[in-house]
């Protein structure tokens, strides 16, 4: 079996979670920026994050033999100090060109302030401008619906969008057929204590079909199981789904959203 990890905050992960998922087939992982579990304080906090995602992140996992890559944003958590956030926004176009960066995310709503929102439309300027994917986080539980349809209204609101070259993650059930009736791509998050457990994401997959979703694990520093695509694929087969069907959702489709940027090669193929 082989399979991408399109969302995976591997800062926070141990050498034997590289070597766990490498073993499990994982081909590449890409990490968007996030919260730090705790308020940085400076943009030069940022700094130092960028360089970590952008530098030494992808060498800790060269040394397991798998492709890293990361996506570059300031957090929704982060976006109530308009001045902060405005000096961190300055710094990510200087951080775009290297040869890891996928894009703008993980952008989105937290608990739906103005400020969130004001940020977020930063965000997708920044985005649009220099031609950059975008990777979408929805709030959790009560926010999310009203997240979801105020992340979508902020997206299409901006005529540069391509919905093609987004992806919403974190959909459940009441919010996938909004994001992919616009067009966008839908992420569906697997966590052993929130969000998605590998039963309920299968029988997502059986009703939205697969074209245009991933799964990804989310793997943080809090609990979250770095496995929890490849045990996924355990639940497809014990239900009867092919092999094909596996490749498609695991390895095709992360593959075929993240190729739109010139920056996502794998090995193999060169
Ligand atoms: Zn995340």
């Amino acid at each position: 079996m082989r399979y991408i990890e399109p969302h995976g905050h591997m800062v926070s992960r141990t050498t034997d979670d590289y070597l766990a998922m490498v073993t499990a087939g994982c081909k590449a992982v890409c990490e968007p920026a996030f919260w730090a579990g705790f308020d940085r304080r400076s943009a030069e906090g940022f700094y130092d994050y960028f360089c970590q995602l952008t530098e030494h992140e992808p060498k800790r996992a060269a040394k397991f033999g798998l492709p890293h890559f990361s996506w570059l944003c300031l957090n929704p958590k982060e976006s109530e100090d308009l001045a902060l956030a405005a000096d961190v926004l300055a710094l990510i176009p200087d951080f775009l060109d290297r040869p890891n960066v996928l894009g703008i995310g993980e952008i989105g709503l937290n608990k739906n302030t103005a400020n969130e929102l004001k940020v977020l439309e930063q965000h997708i300027d920044l985005a649009v401008s220099r031609d950059q994917l975008i990777l979408v986080h929805t709030p959790h539980l009560e926010d999310k619906l009203k997240g979801t349809k105020l992340i979508i209204d902020a997206l299409l609101n901006h005529s540069g969008t391509r919905p093609e070259r987004v992806i919403i993650d974190h959909v459940e059930e009441h919010t996938a057929p909004l994001v992919l009736d616009k067009g966008f791509w839908a992420g569906i998050t697997l966590y052993p204590e929130s969000k998605c457990t590998p039963p309920r994401a299968v029988d997502m997959l059986e009703t939205l079909g697969a074209d245009r979703i991933w799964l990804n694990c989310a793997c943080d520093w809090g609990v979250s199981d770095p496995l929890a695509v490849p045990k996924t694929a355990l639940e497809m087969k014990r239900r009867g789904h092919s092999g094909d069907f596996v490749d498609q959702v695991l390895y095709r489709n992360p593959h075929r959203f993240l190729s739109q940027s010139p920056n996502f090669r794998l090995q193999e193929e060169t």
